[in-house]
């Protein structure tokens, strides 16, 4: 199959998400910060993740990495498409569950709730459920063992090193009411993780 036909997916998902998060990025900047979690360590996470989220446009864009091209297939292709939809979806949604208490680093808000409604209602991390299935869905689609995978190997680090952080910050700011919430969810995928 032509390449193109996953360059085209990625560009159209890529410009997708970023529609979805514009208006909470522009909102995120008038809320106060009360309490910063931003370390070094997160500094370096967000780093990594846009290098992760670039990779895949330099390779719709150039042929920088056509030494690790192999040949497009239907089915990866049709799966990565399903997850790629899915992904935006829950990520649309956990946006409109969060509302002003998102940050994209680890912040608790002027006025910040613990949220525990809609897609957070079985899983405390459903924007990174989302973001891991568009990676999940990236790989799929991109016919090229680094663009492909650049993004998931991004966000797994980032999910690794940052759930135990964000839990610990929620945990000091909301305490029994986070401990109640976390006792009856899961992280990630509901009655899994
Ligand atoms: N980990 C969550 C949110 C990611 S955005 C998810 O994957 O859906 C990161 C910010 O969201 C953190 O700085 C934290 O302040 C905030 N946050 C995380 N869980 C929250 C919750 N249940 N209610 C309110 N704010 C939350």
């Amino acid at each position: 199959m032509n390449p193109w036909m996953a360059k085209a997916v990625v560009l159209a998902a890529t410009a997708v998400m970023m529609a979805i998060r514009a208006p909470h990025g522009r909102r995120s900047r008038r809320v106060k910060i009360a309490k910063s979690g931003q370390t070094s360590l997160e500094t370096g996470l967000l780093v990594l993740a846009w290098v992760g989220f670039f990779v895949p446009l330099i390779w719709v864009a150039t042929p920088a990495f056509s030494f690790a091209e192999y040949p497009l297939r239907a089915a990866p292709l049709a799966a990565g498409v399903a997850c790629l939809a899915i992904g935006l979806w829950l990520f649309y949604r956990s946006h409109a569950d969060l509302g002003t208490n998102w940050s994209i680093t680890l912040e608790v808000r002027e006025g910040h709730r613990l949220v525990t409604q809609g897609v957070y209602h079985r899983v405390r991390h459903p924007m990174y459920s989302a973001l891991l299935l568009y990676s999940i869905g990236q790989a799929l689609v991109i016919p090229n063992w680094v663009a492909g995978l650049s993004n998931l190997v991004a966000f797994v680090i980032l999910l690794a090193l940052r759930v135990g952080p964000e839990e610990r910050m929620m945990a000091q700011q909301f305490g029994n009411e986070y401990a109640q919430y976390a006792a009856r969810t899961s992280r990630l995928i509901p009655h899994v993780w």
